[in-house]
């Protein structure tokens, strides 16, 4: 961490910076024989929805905020991603989300979980950030602070579909079985379990912002928090290193306190952004016990240069550079690790 501003910060402000973002909407075994064509279509289009929608708001001045909230919020209203409509169901058959956001200027965050009402969980994120003393509130206490601001609420069966309620009973089914294949100790295929979103983005001010949304895990206990509110764990966003959102499997991301991981070999190692998410992604987490963190990252300097490592066969995941050209990836490209 490291709040050092720049001496000239007015000649900079005066001068836009180039702007650029990416994003995640989640890692695991995604390989072409375990999707369509039509799904894969559908995947490009939200992620490309998503990140012109947050290119767009950078463009016209906006802060690096507006565009991470603006992109996760297509993203939270698309069903094909596990982040608000869409989200997948706790043991309880419910649907409980969590969310967090941080500014690289001011190091200000704010997170949420375990919210059920909650249409934009990004959304309330950053209320919590802006308009309230705290950086993270939970459950019904988030609900109430958000009834005082203007929040779009709904019911629970709003974010319920039946892709996801399939998983979850598969899930259930496949815990009392002892033969379920590909799958880990819940019995959950990896391809289904994961699909988290997230966005970093860098504005014409020069300031980076992360945000993370997601649903958590399949047939996770209800009361169970991931790694993705936890500012340090699946969020984080410093202008003197990096912004960072992960997606993987939020127990190994806690206890590695991945993103600020990643931050910290930056500021004190002296690492490029893609060598700090790297060595945390590719040689790091395999390694923890008992069975390896899987997952990904996505990460900007804010030069704009950009990682998007993962340790799974695919992640979804594209970014719009600060010369404007627009990448979307699926599965791992042969330049990548
Ligand atoms: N990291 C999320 C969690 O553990 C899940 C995901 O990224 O898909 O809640």
């Amino acid at each position: 961490m490291s709040l050092v501003l720049a001496p000239d910060v007015t000649a900079q402000a005066d001068t836009p910076q180039p702007v650029a973002i990416v994003i995640h909407g989640g890692a695991g075994t995604i390989l072409p024989e375990n999707i369509t064509d039509e799904q894969e279509q559908a995947y490009r289009t939200a992620l490309r929805t998503a990140l012109e929608t947050g290119h767009d708001v950078l463009t016209d001045g906006g802060s690096s905020i507006d565009a991470v909230v603006a992109a996760l919020q297509t993203m939270e209203d698309s069903p094909l991603f596990n982040a608000g409509k869409g989200a997948v169901f706790t043991s309880e058959n419910t649907v409980e989300l969590d969310a967090s956001i941080m500014d690289g200027h001011t190091l200000n965050a704010g997170a949420l979980t375990g919210v059920k009402h909650i249409k934009n969980p990004i959304g309330l994120a950053r209320l919590i950030m802006e308009e309230s003393e705290h950086v993270m509130m939970a459950g019904t206490g988030a609900e109430d602070f958000a009834r005082a601001h203007e929040v779009s609420f709904v019911e629970n069966e709003y974010f319920y579909t039946e892709r996801r309620r399939r998983q979850a009973e598969e899930a259930r089914s496949s815990n009392d079985r002892d033969d379920a294949r590909d799958a880990d100790a819940d019995g959950i295929p990896d391809y289904d379990k994961l699909g988290t979103v997230g966005a970093v983005a860098l504005d014409q001010d020069g300031d980076l912002a992360a945000g993370t949304t997601t649903g958590g895990t399949t047939n996770k206990r209800f009361g169970r928090v991931g790694d993705s509110p936890i500012i340090g764990a699946g969020t984080y966003a410093d202008n003197a290193t990096c912004g960072v959102s992960a997606t993987g499997h939020g127990e190994y991301f806690i206890r590695a306190a991945v993103a600020h991981e990643i931050s910290a070999r930056m500021e004190h190692g002296g690492m490029s952004v893609q060598e700090a998410a790297r060595t945390v992604i590719m040689d790091e987490l395999p390694q923890m016990e008992p069975d390896g963190g899987s997952g990904g990252v996505i990460a900007m300097d804010a030069q704009g240069n950009i990682a998007m490592p993962f340790n799974t066969p695919g992640m979804y995941r594209g970014y719009v550079g600060t010369d404007g050209t627009m990448v979307i990836r699926i599965y791992r490209a042969e330049d990548e690790e």
